[in-house]
Order: C-alpha cells, then structure tokens, then sequence
C-alpha cells in the first residue's frame, strides 16, 4: 500500500467508515472441513446458519456486489464464502470492474477449481489459498481440495498460501520450517501468511494453543521470517500476535472492516471471527 492510501485508510477509520470490506459472496463450498467457521452455528450470530441464507448468483450477484462496493467505497474488498470459485463466472466479471475502481481485492479459496494465469494481469489482486497443515494433515481436513490438486490449480497463476497455526501442527517440531521449505520453493507462491488459532472466550478446542505455544511460535516466526523471505511477517504483525486484542474492540481487523454475508444484507458483528469460533481453517 502506498502513503497516501494508509492516510486515506486513517481518514476513513477517523470519520467512523471501515476501509476494507469482506463479502460472503456465497454460501456453498464443495468442502466441508471440520471446524470451518463459516458453517459454525454461531457464525452469523446464532439465530440464523448460512446455509439458511438466499444467496445470488450470475449478474444480480455481480450488480448487486458492485452496490455494495460503491455505497461502502472501501480501500480494499475480500471475496470469500462458502468458496468465491464456486461463483468463479461471476468472480471473473467482478475482478476487473473491482480493478477499475481502484480498489484492492482478495479472494480466499481452497484452490478446489484453477486459478486462471489470466488473473495475473489484475494488479490489486491477491488470491489467498488456504492451507491447513502439511500434506497428511491437509488432504485428510480438505479433500478434494489435497495438495495434489492446489499445486495443480495454482499452476502458473500468482498466490499467498494462508495456513492457521493450530496447538497440533506447534506440538511437532519443525512443523513451521518444513511448511515454509515446501510452500516457499513453489514458483507460483509470492508469500505465505500465518494466523494463529483465535478462541471465542470459553472455549476449550483442542487447537488453542498455550502460554507456552504461543511463546514459542512468536520466536519461530521471527526466526523463520529471516530464513524465508516469502513469510510475510512484518514485526507489527508479530507483536500483534504476541498480544492479541483481549476483545474485538479492541481487534484492529473488527475495527476497520465491515463484513457482510451471503444475502449480501446480514452484517456479521463484531467481525466474521468473532462472531463465532474460529476455526482452525479460515474459511475458504
Ligand atoms: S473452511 Fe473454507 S473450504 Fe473448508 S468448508 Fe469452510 S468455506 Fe469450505
């Protein structure tokens, strides 16, 4: 982001507007991954599921997202659901016209479906695949959406790999390194995003990581940053994880975006992890 968009951001966060935007553009997924928070009964608050919501498609989706677009005027736009390839027709005729308004977009996708090479022409474009583990983990969450399958469907395409760090994948030693080794050495790959499993209050998953994890993994990560150039780590990003917000007031993400599900109406509040359990998976 250039200067003069990070004031413009502050600008929009001072006069109360949230600069980016996430939009639950579908609620189907051709994956069901255990713990996905966006088929999480509480996502959308408790009174309603996802699956219950009417979602659109074909050019009433494309209008009425570029509505939304133009009534918020965001900086920048996530796209994703459910699964954004599962309306990837309609992502096509959206990407350019997101482009022509100068505004950035992020679609996350399990990679079940090709990332079009064409896609590399859109400048403000990033395509987040998430990745939950190495490959045993991996392809037993998200068949079909194996490894096998996204190396294929990202072939010659540009993208960030997204992985959530759960208490399993610190328990092994090496686990972060031998990820970014075979993550990193892909040509198609620009960088690779970690989060670390975020717990609603009271929770007790198996995937939440103690004092002691969250310690270590803090350590791995400015280690592992050296090491690969494409972990995407600034130090504000790490120190953000070693103290996360103890509420989503106070949570950087809930404040500055605004996040809107498959009706393209239900706002999600405080923020779509918040909202319910996090997953050990982002959604897609
Ligand atoms: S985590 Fe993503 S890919 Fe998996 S079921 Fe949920 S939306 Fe689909």
């Amino acid at each position: 982001m250039k200067k003069s968009e990070v004031l413009q951001a502050w600008a929009r966060i001072l006069a109360g507007r949230a600069p980016s935007l996430s939009i639950e553009i579908t609620k189907e997924c051709p994956l069901r991954c255990p713990g996905c928070y966006a088929f999480d009964a509480a996502h959308l608050g408790g009174s309603v599921q996802l699956r219950e919501l009417s979602d659109f498609k074909g050019d009433v989706l494309v209008s009425r997202v570029l509505g939304l677009i133009d009534e918020h005027k965001p900086l920048h736009v996530s796209l994703v659901g459910g699964d954004p390839l599962v309306r990837y027709r309609e992502v096509e005729a959206l990407l350019p016209e997101i482009e022509k308004r100068g505004v950035y977009t992020q679609v996350v996708t399990s990679a079940f479906r090709e990332i079009p090479r064409a896609w590399r022409r859109f400048k403000k474009l990033n395509v987040v695949v998430s990745v939950d583990g190495l490959q045993a983990e991996h392809d037993a969450r998200r068949k079909p959406a194996t490894y096998e399958r996204i190396l294929k469907n990202i072939r010659d395409a540009r993208v960030t790999i997204h992985c959530t760090i759960t208490a399993q994948i610190v328990a092994r030693c090496g686990y972060l390194d031998e990820f970014l080794a075979f993550w990193t050495a892909q040509a198609e790959v620009d960088q690779v995003w970690f989060s670390l499993f975020t717990p609603q209050v009271g929770a007790v998953d198996p995937e939440i990581l103690t004092v002691a994890q969250r310690t270590q993994v803090i350590a791995e990560l400015q280690e592992l940053r050296i090491k690969y150039a494409k972990l995407e780590m600034p130090d504000s990003l790490i120190e953000e994880i070693a103290s996360p917000p103890s509420s989503p007031a106070d949570c950087i993400f809930a404040r500055t975006t605004t996040t809107i599900s498959a009706d393209l109406t239900t706002r999600i509040t405080p923020c779509s992890l918040a909202a319910s359990r996090t997953a050990s998976s982002a959604a897609a």
